[in-house]
């Protein structure tokens, strides 16, 4: 059971990872993990990550492949993984079945969360934060009793920078932009399946499950 779970920004794709790894035995393996696992156990390829990731500069492609086979590879991997966040582009989708091909495994599904963009402004525009306490709310799914005030302490909420809605559309774009050519080339490969997260979060997650059985 080898999956790719792949969704914009909002759309839900780490509570479906969490919900998945809980009932199915797959490691979930996210870009970030991998890197911090690999720098933690000061790996060859983990040292050379750091030293580029030290100096501010983008980790180049043949590293992060490198890194991706080393965790792939690993015991608990054998009958399956979750990856998410890789891959990012088409090269690195190449890259990784040349990966699949070595490891004489395929990848089986590639799962991604769709969400009108809309709706992905109003999840993710919609934090709001205490300025005394920190405690965050959300407009639409967890509201404070009263608009703009904290129910623990009467501290006025504010929005953070980052989700004000012109940080988010750009996000989003940069971000559709990235996965659209992946999302055809995983299209082409035949294992592509969208599913609608516009939903409650258990509906969604009873679609992925059906897929999961279906392998
Ligand atoms: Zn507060």
């Amino acid at each position: 059971m080898n999956i790719i779970l792949m969704g914009l920004p909002g759309a839900g794709k780490g509570t479906q990872a969490s919900k998945i790894i809980k009932k199915y035995p797959i490691p979930h393996i996210s870009t970030g993990d991998m890197f911090r696992l690999a720098i933690k156990n000061g790996t060859e390829l983990g040292n050379e990550a750091k030293s580029y990731m030290d100096r501010g500069e983008l980790v180049p492609d043949e590293v992060t492949v490198g890194i991706v086979k080393e965790r792939l590879s690993q015991s608990d991997a054998k009958e399956g993984f979750l990856l998410d966040g890789f891959p990012r582009t088409v090269e690195q989708a190449e890259a990784l079945n040349r990966i699949m091909d070595e490891l004489d495994t395929k990848i089986d599904r590639t799962i991604n969360v769709e969400v009108p963009e809309e709706e992905l402004m109003n999840r993710l525009t919609g934090r709001r934060i205490c300025e005394v306490c920190g405690t965050t709310y959300h407009l639409v799914f967890n509201p404070p009793k009263q608009e703009g005030v904290c129910d623990l302490d009467g501290g006025k909420l504010y929005q953070r920078e980052d989700d004000n809605p012109e940080t988010v559309a750009n996000r989003l774009e940069v971000n559709i932009k990235q996965t659209a050519p992946l999302l055809d080339f995983y299209e082409n490969q035949g294992v592509l399946v969208n599913v609608d997260g516009a939903r409650d979060i258990d509906e969604v997650f009873n679609d992925i499950d059906e897929i999961l059985q279906n392998l």
